[in-house]
């Protein structure tokens, strides 16, 4: 590092110096993201970097970045909102990475077959509150009807609970084979038509790999506090999970298969014909919106 961003010359220091501050006064390292990269982002880069990029892929580019901040502001107004608006609610899911049975630190375990334990996680942006639905793989599967059948029963336990709450707003990423499909939508169309109090239920999408959800701080806690516990039955995740985080324990609802519902039998029967609203699957925020309208029974659908 001769000269400086300016040009001009400047005295810096050897590259040992750098490292013995770094490394024995302060113990700084450069952080490493762990997450998966974005594969629109890491191909516009490295097109840059050999300058190839087109006009094509700086539009591209620009768009997946608007699209970006688009979702976050929503997701911040939304937080905003369920603060201090009690017939709103504002919550993110996810689904953790699987759970396995059993876990310990025994290497030979980590090569046997294990049982794996599903943990859906919403977290509530008004009050933060975390509740995580827990179910093994022998009671259900992680399809569109399994995570369907969770966000269905929190509605109901949210309408239970709090009878003023009016409109919910779920934010998710836009996996299409859990979360983005017909079946979930038609779970929420029919709480609409079970709840009367229940106004609007929306369903926004973050742009792809850009998804930054609360939820994600549940799985954190639940895989620091995997690392000191022993799991031998997979019931046991329902306390390492409830007890991950100290204050303000997260609620744990174990989930039976009698509990899963076949949301593809329920879009048949509900007779449900989903288009792609003025919006479109290129909209800036992709929203599925389920919302009463004017009139009760005038209900409408729009993915
Ligand atoms: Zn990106």
């Amino acid at each position: 590092m001769k000269k400086n961003v300016r040009g001009k010359a400047k005295k810096t220091c050897k590259i040992n110096v750098y490292r013995d501050t770094f490394c024995n006064e302060f113990n700084l390292a450069f952080h490493k993201p762990k997450k998966d990269q974005c594969s629109t982002c890491t191909i516009y880069y490295e097109k840059k970097q050999r300058g190839e990029i087109t006009n094509e892929d700086e539009e591209q580019f620009q768009e997946h970045q608007t699209k970006k901040e688009k979702s976050r502001e929503e997701k911040r107004l939304d937080k905003e909102r369920a603060k201090t608006d009690r017939s709103f609610t504002a919550v993110t899911f996810d689904l953790e990475a699987v759970l396995p049975t059993p876990c310990s630190m025994v290497g030979d375990l980590f090569y046997k077959r294990c049982l794996s334990t599903y943990n859906l996680s919403f977290y509530s942006l008004g009050d933060s509150k975390g509740t995580c639905y827990l179910w093994d793989e022998t009671n259900g599967g992680r399809g569109s009807s399994d995570i369907g059948s969770c966000i269905l029963m929190h509605i109901n336990s949210l309408a239970e609970k709090n009878s003023a709450v009016e409109e919910i707003t779920y934010f998710s990423d836009t996996c299409g084979g859990q979360n983005r499909n017909q079946f979930v939508t038609s779970a929420l169309l029919y709480a609409l038509n079970f709840h009367p109090n229940l106004k609007a239920i929306n369903h926004k999408f973050f742009e792809r790999s850009h998804s930054e959800m609360e939820a994600d701080s549940i799985h954190s806690s639940v895989e620091r506090a995997k690392k000191s516990t022993k799991v031998y039955h997979p019931s046991q995740w329902d306390t390492v999970v409830s007890m991950a985080r100290k204050r303000n324990p997260y609620i744990v609802i174990p989930v039976n298969y009698r509990d899963f519902y076949d949301l593809k039998g329920l879009k048949t029967d509900l007779n449900i014909n989903l288009k792609k609203n003025s919006f479109g699957r290129n909209n800036q925020l992709a929203e599925s919106q389920v919302d009463s309208g004017n009139e009760r029974k005038s209900r409408k659908c729009i993915f």
